[in-house]
């Protein structure tokens, strides 16, 4: 068998289910803001997107006061006070349905008994991928969380108004964070490379397992990496994929293409996990992870932007916000 000393591991439709908190989350805050306003939820939804595609996240925190029906139904006010409570709902319905799917957990632990370096390698904003890991009790066990950094903050708003509990709130206690540059997505293997360069060993050692036939398997295999597909976590046709298509920061264009390539790939993976992550451990042999792993601060030609434990967040304050408390 292959032996495999780190493991990259996409997050989104690979650990849980993406699709499956967000459109409850969101469909909870859209009842809401309709309700109140009055207004379509098909225009609300068209105006989300719009936010969603200048902000390249499908997850701004500020979208609400940004809603331009709303701003026009009530001017000058703070909308983000007068829609706490879809706000509010869109919170407690994500926390209700993020869970990790079957045998993760396990598998993660399994690799971790064998020293095997365990990585994972979002696109979410750092704050939401770290919060995420983090309430799904990942903290530790991955040794380190690739990441878009955090979105910039609207107008004159500044990250510690909207940041009131205590620090370790904001913070892997363990897992290492590191923030890859905005606007390079997968496909592009560009920050795959530069993931594998800091993992300092013979690339062949080195396995990427992701739900995404065109944006992980692709990648990793013309990388010449291992590759195995999730293929249990896929989402095409689901359902919860047509609400997140209507909101999603994806040009219409790019939704169309990963359509084309999920119904004819052109390059197959190494491993199919059909039912479970848990099929890893019989197609490959997990040893220890031997290298020193690259500082990206030190590494010249690094594709990321930052190497952080993020330690430079304000400390909890106290005052009521007139801003979304996350
Ligand atoms: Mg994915």
């Amino acid at each position: 068998m292959q032996k495999i000393s780190a493991v990259i591991f996409d997050v989104d439709n690979t650990l849980y289910d993406f699709t499956a908190f967000y459109r409850p989350a969101f469909e909870a805050m859209l009842d809401k803001i309709s309700e109140k306003s009055g207004i379509d939820q098909e225009q609300l939804k068209k105006e989300f997107r719009t936010i969603h595609q200048r902000e390249g996240t499908s997850e701004f925190v500020f979208a609400v006061q940004e809603l331009p029906s709303l701003q026009k139904l009530h001017p000058g006010e703070d909308l983000t006070e007068l829609y706490s409570d879809a706000i509010y709902a869109f919170r407690k319905a994500r926390k209700q349905n993020l869970k990790l799917y079957d045998g993760v957990k396990d598998t993660l632990e399994k690799l971790k008994d064998s020293g095997t370096r365990i990585i994972a390698y979002t696109e979410s904003p750092g704050y939401h991928a770290m919060s995420r890991l983090k309430q799904l009790g990942l903290d530790g066990l991955l040794d380190c969380v690739y990441s878009m950094p955090d979105h910039d903050m609207p107008g004159q708003v500044k990250r510690e108004d909207v940041r009131l509990y205590d620090k370790s709130n904001y913070a892997f206690a363990k897992t290492e964070m590191r923030h890859t540059t905005p606007g390079v997505l997968k496909p592009n293997p560009e920050t795959l490379e530069g993931i594998v360069e800091e993992l300092n060993i013979d690339a062949d050692e080195v396995l990427y397992v992701g739900d995404h036939l065109m944006k992980d398997v692709s990648m990793a295999k013309a990388m010449g990496l291992h590759a195995a597909h999730a293929a249990y976590g896929s989402y095409m046709g689901d359902n919860n994929y047509e609400l997140l298509k209507q909101l999603t920061f994806w040009t219409d264009e790019m939704i169309e293409k990963e359509k084309q390539y999920h119904d004819q790939p052109q390059i197959a993976p190494d491993v199919t996990l059909s039912k479970n992550i848990n099929e890893l451990l019989t197609h490959f042999e997990f040893t220890a992870y031997q290298g020193t792993p690259k500082d990206s601060a030190k590494f010249a030609d690094s594709p990321f932007c930052k190497t952080t434990q993020d330690t430079d967040k304000p400390a909890a304050k106290q005052q009521s916000p007139k801003t979304p408390k996350r």
